[in-house]
């Protein structure tokens, strides 16, 4: 018997090769792209007839090749890209596999000019079947031109199976469209069947994707920028109304790479929880930046999947980014109600930026009444309407109108004053009150969590409430998630009055907790404060402050059922009545109804 084992010829070798990296036309419009791109270009013309498979044609003023280069590009493993396998760990290039143009030639007929700055004259190289039909000298512009025609001629079986020109020119624009996002600064050109299907100038990454996906993200892109060590993310979000009911205007880049993630499109999806109906889908373009070395591009011949060293890091860093974003977008208040334009533009009610302001902006009893559900009757009468646009006439400086201040005439509470008599407590849930009108009903819990989430907010901006210190520190050990949260929280909390430190291992020890909270009962209120705080994680308008001052308040509020003495009730009203919106809680439920005399009277016929 004879030996049966050879080696396949090169053309064979290079046309089962092209099998994995060109499936259909798209495959070679992404590969030709990305080429010009390694390339330097900043001009790229893309020509297809026949949905690709006629001709596929990509020009590029990149830099081009010299003569021996021309003709190497086409043989398998041939790159200028990588040289030794570490190179591998810090790819900045699209390509690196040096496979495309040796698969592109074994499975079309392909014509490449090209020329350097430097050559006087540029070369012609014609290639079919893996084999230089042609080789010449000719007069070229600087850069490259790669015609491939008749796609998978020789190999009928491909042919066959490829789809529609409809179909395949639909993957075409798909994959012109991901090269085209991730490079702004490059011109791009689309021309099928010599009709030009985009013309995409340089512009900025936002005016890009207006370009590529319609006027009607103009005013509806939702910026995302967050910057680490680690890495850095950037892009837009469509705000929550654009979502449609298909997928489609969705991109993640990895260091400019078109990736499909269906792990960090889970992380966005997350991250728009809520704000958009659930079988929506949001637009999103995002660009993950981060050191080569902590990613493998290389594990799929197309290079659109790829794995992170630390997958999870990754995730929880999109998924807060993206958040963030939409909770800076979310906190600009809509204003239900007409002001004048010069109002609604300045930067107080367009865009609470930093978190800072953000914050501030957020307590603030003007963002409760234009954000909150049912609050905007409380502005009712024109009058009121009036002390609004004062405040807010142009020109006037946002630090020297303080909110208090300002609003204290405005709000209706103070025509609740003054209270006459004693106030009694039913059903140790409601404190009724006798006012000039009439009488209050209040209610305790709500009236409280309004109390303390005014205080609260005063004393994370400001003087910060006074610590208790614990005689016989308590420690605590919490669940790892619990733990990195609570650790986020810690610098506000100690404003709030909790000193707690961090003694590894997910433990703290509670140094010291707000004179109010009963000693013995330090741990429990924290961990009940962190279960409420993990509830309003859900709501992704507030910030993590927010979130805090919100969950502390709702926790530490005197519960509906406990009796109070004369004195608690007093404080408690007297409190009430110096918030700056004491008329509601932080949720906006009422903290007091008042019955007025003549209503009463009417209602017993008087
Ligand atoms: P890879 O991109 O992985 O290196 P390719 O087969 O796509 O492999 O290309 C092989 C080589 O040919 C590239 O490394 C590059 O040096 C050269 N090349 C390909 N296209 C162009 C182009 N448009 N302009 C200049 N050089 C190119
Ligand atoms: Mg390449």
């Amino acid at each position: 018997m004879p030996d049966i084992i050879q080696l396949l010829p090169d053309n064979i070798a290079n046309q089962i090769a092209a099998g994995e990296v060109i499936q259909r036309p798209a495959s070679a419009v992404k590969e030709l792209m990305e080429n010009a791109v390694d390339a330097g270009a900043d001009e790229i013309k893309l020509i297809v007839n026949d949905a690709g498979k006629a001709l596929i044609q990509v020009i590029d003023n990149g830099r081009g090749m010299s003569e021996t280069d021309a003709r190497m590009a086409f043989e398998r493993h041939a790159t200028s890209k990588i040289s030794i396998i570490e190179d591998l760990f810090r790819i900045k290039t699209m390509g690196f596999r040096g496979e495309a143009l040796a698969s592109i030639a074994a499975v079309a007929q392909v014509e490449l000019k090209t020329r350097r700055q430097e050559d006087e004259t540029g070369v012609y190289i014609e290639i079919e079947n893996s084999i230089v039909k042609k080789q010449e000298v000719v007069a070229s512009p600087v850069g490259t031109s790669i015609a491939m025609k008749n796609l998978f001629f020789n190999v009928p079986a491909r042919r066959n199976f490829l789809k529609s020109n409809a179909a395949e020119l639909r993957h075409i624009v798909d994959e012109f469209t991901r090269v085209a996002m991730s490079f702004p600064d490059i011109f791009f050109s689309f021309t099928s069947n010599g009709q030009e299907v985009f013309h995409l100038e340089k512009g900025t990454l936002k005016h890009r994707i207006v370009q590529i996906l319609g006027n009607n993200y103009n005013a509806k892109l939702v910026s995302v920028q967050e910057n680490t060590d680690y890495m850095n993310i950037y892009g837009f979000v469509g705000k929550p109304e654009t979502a449609k009911r298909t997928r489609g205007d969705q991109y993640f880049f990895v260091n400019n790479r078109f990736i499909k993630s269906a792990y960090l499109n889970h992380a966005v999806m997350n991250a728009f929880n809520e704000m958009i109906a659930k079988d929506s889908f949001p637009m999103y373009a995002l660009f993950i930046d981060l050191d080569p070395a902590q990613l493998d591009i290389n594990v799929h011949p197309t290079k659109q999947e790829i794995k992170f060293e630390d997958e999870k890091i990754v995730y929880a860093f999109v998924q807060s980014a993206v958040k963030h974003s939409l909770a800076q977008f979310s906190i600009t208040p809509t204003l239900d109600f007409d002001l004048d334009i010069s109002i609604q533009q300045t930067d107080a009610v367009s865009k609470p930026f930093t978190e800072e302001k953000r914050s501030s902006a957020a307590a603030s009893s003007l963002y409760n009444t234009f954000t909150q559900k049912n609050q905007s009757h409380f502005i009712e009468s024109k009058s009121e309407l009036k002390h609004w646009k004062e405040f807010y006439e142009p020109g006037k400086k946002m630090a020297d109108a303080k909110y208090s201040n300002s609003q204290q005439d405005i709000h209706p509470a103070n025509d609740q004053r003054p209270m006459i008599g004693d106030a009694f407590q039913l059903h140790n849930t409601y404190i009724i009150i006798q006012n000039l009108r009439g009488y209050l009903l209040v209610h305790q819990q709500n009236a409280h969590e309004r109390i303390l989430y005014e205080r609260f907010n005063k004393a994370v901006d400001g003087k910060p409430i006074a610590t208790q210190r614990s005689l016989f520190p308590a420690t605590m050990e919490l669940a790892v998630a619990d733990t990195v949260l609570l650790n986020e929280l810690l610098p506000d909390l100690n404003h709030l009055g909790y000193l707690l430190e961090p003694f590894g291992n997910n433990t703290f020890v509670i140094q010291g907790t707000p004179a109010d909270v009963d000693q013995g009962n330090e741990r429990t209120a924290i961990e009940k404060m962190l279960e409420q705080y993990k509830h309003f994680s859900m709501d992704l308008k507030f910030s993590k402050r927010e979130k805090l001052l919100r969950s502390l308040a709702l926790q530490q509020s005197v519960k509906a059922g406990t009796s109070l003495g004369q004195k608690e009730i007093k404080n408690l009203l007297d409190e009430l009545f110096d918030c700056d919106m004491p008329n509601i809680t932080p949720n906006g439920k009422p903290t007091y109804l008042e019955f007025k005399k003549d209503e009463l009277d009417k209602l017993f016929g008087r």
